[in-house]
């Protein structure tokens, strides 16, 4: 790795990037490649000799680009955003440069320490119990994503639970969660070794905003109960996938407790807008919860991979996955005075990841990143009340925070037709386009048009552009129906 060269080759790439941002929006925000193209363009066998970084720009520019769908586009509204910054984005360079393996303290004590410190710094912006911080006998952990967070969770309360029980009884275990709750649980309680029939989605409502109805939950642990089931986890939502669904914290809490059962909370998504006092209230009743993440690499300008997990019983975690081969025993893990994350997680090797959040959380400053998210909201609120000029449109579910759930209104689709189909078609059409990318959810059998406003870049000026080309479309659709 030499120095000059690295400082050669480093400063194009920068320069490509920042070409590469100044051009995003000429790009089509969903890539229109088809399956299979790039084997196309590839050699069938990597080069025998090495190539010039030149070259290699030249072909990420003409054959990986095309493949690409530019989630930093301004234009891109899909699934839920992935925020770049520039803050993050030096921070992961420090990140890969240092190139450290930080699973015990000594592998790279600033690691270590930076990550209990900023996971202590977000905690307490987010206003956690201090039960959660590291100073009130809890702590913080980075995972690569809420997959990871969850099922080390899952893991971490089935230990608990089976010392108790007997491995035996592994079979009785049950996870509760609604049907909104994302698909991470559901992999996670299979990974977990739990009886995928013992997970428990329940019934969310349109009546209830499609939250878990605390009392439906009490009903099912009963009735398991009563069967000869031993509850153990529930995974309430702050902020469902589909439609930003929020599940009562306090009052589920306070259920759980009365059977023993470790809460959950998943915030993958709203957990950033929770930062801003004025959305803080969506985590009310966390403090009766066990462990709470977020995803800074969705809504807080931090680039992949980047969960935050807390727990307020570390050790429950640190049971269920240590491991002390001879080759890793050293006199500071033994002295147990320090964190040694490789037992707060799955893999062993991990990544210096605090540095790009202390980065982000340096370079924006708290109050920088209310803004941003409050520009977003505002963004989201601007395009409802776009859609309230236009009666053919239908806003379908409450928007708590930057996502908005349209459709088409059944009243302008013909009564023979299936509303639910014609807004598939509509929004296959927007996106096929390339000028702007939007997904989908169907809720209570409802399919809708799911608009995430949440990319870095994104202006007014998008917004309005993005509700031009949904009527654009429906204007075409709705003449060939
Ligand atoms: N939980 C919720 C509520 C989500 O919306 C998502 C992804 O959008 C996830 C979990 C999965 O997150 P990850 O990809 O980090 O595992």
């Amino acid at each position: 790795l030499d120095p000059e060269e690295f400082r050669r080759q480093g400063h194009m790439v920068v320069d490509f990037l920042a070409d590469y941002y100044h051009n995003i929006e000429k790009y089509p925000v969903r890539s229109q490649v088809k399956p299979g193209y790039l084997r196309e363009l590839l050699p069938e066998s990597a080069p025998l000799k090495p190539e010039s970084i030149e070259k290699i720009l030249q072909d990420v520019q003409e054959e990986i680009i095309p493949g690409i769908t530019n989630w930093q586009s301004p234009n891109f509204f899909a699934y839920f955003p992935s925020s770049g910054s520039i803050a993050s984005f030096l921070g992961e360079m420090l990140c890969t440069g240092f190139n450290t393996v930080g699973f015990s303290w000594i592998t790279s004590p600033a690691a270590t320490e930076l990550e209990s410190i900023v996971m202590d710094w977000l905690g307490k912006m987010i206003q956690l119990p201090k039960s959660f911080l590291f100073s009130g006998g809890g702590g913080g952990v980075l995972h690569g994503s809420t997959c990871e967070a969850i099922l080390c969770t899952v893991v971490a309360v089935r230990e608990q639970k089976l010392s108790v029980i007997g491995r035996e009884n592994i079979g009785k275990l049950v996870v509760y969660c609604s049907d909104q709750t994302h698909s991470s649980l559901q992999k996670s309680v299979t990974i977990a070794g739990i009886n995928p029939k013992n997970l428990r989605p329940i019934v969310t409502t349109k009546s209830s905003n499609f939250q878990l109805s605390p009392h439906s939950l009490e009903l099912a642990i009963v009735s398991d109960v009563k069967a000869g089931l031993i509850p153990l986890y529930l995974c309430c939502t702050v902020g469902t996938t589909s439609s930003t669904a929020v599940d009562p914290l306090g009052a589920l809490c306070e259920i759980a407790e009365q059977y023993g059962i470790w809460v959950h909370v998943d915030a993958a998504y709203a957990g950033a807008a929770c930062f801003c006092p004025e959305f803080r209230h969506f985590l009310d009743g966390v403090e009766g919860a066990n462990s709470f993440s977020f995803n800074a690499h969705k809504w807080f300008l931090t680039s992949l991979e980047c969960c935050c997990l807390w727990v307020k019983d570390p050790a429950a975690l640190i049971k269920a996955l240590s491991t002390n081969p001879e080759y890793l025993r050293n006199y500071f893990a033994e002295s147990e005075q320090v964190v040694d994350y490789k037992d707060w997680q799955m893999a062993l090797s991990r990544r210096f990841r605090a540095l790009k959040i202390w980065l982000v959380l340096r370079s924006y400053g708290v109050t920088g990143l209310r803004d941003f998210i409050r520009g977003h909201v505002k963004m989201a609120k601007h395009f409802e009340g776009l859609i309230a000029t236009d009666k053919r449109f239908e806003v379908v579910f409450p928007r708590n925070f930057a996502l908005v759930c349209f459709r088409v209104s059944p009243l302008v689709i013909p009564r023979d037709k299936d509303v639910n189909e014609f807004n598939r078609h509509l929004l296959e059409s927007v996106n096929a386009s390339g000028d702007a990318f939007m997904t989908h959810a169907v809720v209570g059998g409802v399919y809708v048009i799911r608009l995430a406003v949440g990319a870095t870049l994104t202006e007014y000026r998008h917004i309005d552009k993005a509700f031009r080309l949904v009527q654009e479309h429906a204007n075409v659709l709705l003449c060939v129906y």
